[in-house]
């Protein structure tokens, strides 16, 4: 009886030393090698795989290097399951095997490196790169239409060599070309309008006119 209960702590004793670590680790990559950056990476199982179901579910992230550990508690009994690596959509197969894996302490660990077929996202950095280059090219291409627009008249040319051309209007009383600041006059000494009036007359005129900027 003594021996009977000295055998069960010894199994129960080796057992809890069996709960070890089996720990994938490795870096993701994309096929360019640069490094796939925390992107989950999650264990499923194949259909029916009931043995590889107690760790169907386990996942972890990797780095910024793309480095990842994936540590999962491992029996005896675990060894040759197969697992299902998914990340972003692709699987990758790893058997569970203590024999292609390093020892340390009791626990177990499998290099695995991962390159997904997958080509890296433009990043969003670049992106808004190519964004505000792109912003630039149309606004400079808009200056640059506008302003070989604006030469190709005789007047745009002056305003381009910052001389302003004289801006003129048309008098309403007597349909004639005058120049703007000289209307005021025009309609006191050529119409005889009071210069009160005249003035109102001109402001109110300039006043429906647009600047022609
Ligand atoms: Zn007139």
């Amino acid at each position: 009886m003594r021996i009977f209960n000295a055998v069960i702590i010894i199994v129960l004793a080796s057992s809890v030393v069996a709960a070890d670590a089996y720990t994938i680790y490795g870096t993701l990559k994309y096929p360019n090698n640069t490094a796939v950056q925390y992107e989950e990476i999650l264990i499923e199982c194949e259909p029916h795989a009931y043995d590889c179901a107690k760790f169907s579910g386990e996942s972890t992230m990797s780095d910024f290097g793309g480095g990842y550990r994936l540590e999962l508690a491992y029996d005896e009994g675990d060894d040759g399951i197969e697992l299902i690596l998914s990340v972003k959509g692709e699987t990758f197969k790893h058997k569970i095997s203590i024999d292609n894996a390093s020892q340390s302490e009791g626990d177990y660990y499998s290099n695995l490196n991962l390159t997904l077929n997958q080509d890296p996202p433009v990043s969003p950095l670049s992106a808004g790169f190519v964004c505000g280059t792109l912003f630039f090219i149309l606004v400079f291409a808009n200056v640059a239409v506008r302003t070989g627009r604006r030469l190709m008249t005789p007047e745009g040319r002056q305003r381009f060599q910052g001389r302003s051309p004289m801006p003129v209007t048309t008098c309403k009383i007597c349909n004639g070309t005058v120049r703007r600041h000289l209307l005021v006059r025009h309609l006191i000494v050529d119409h005889g309008i009071p210069p009160e009036d005249a003035g109102a007359l001109a402001g109110l005129q300039f006043s429906d006119e647009r600047p022609d900027d």
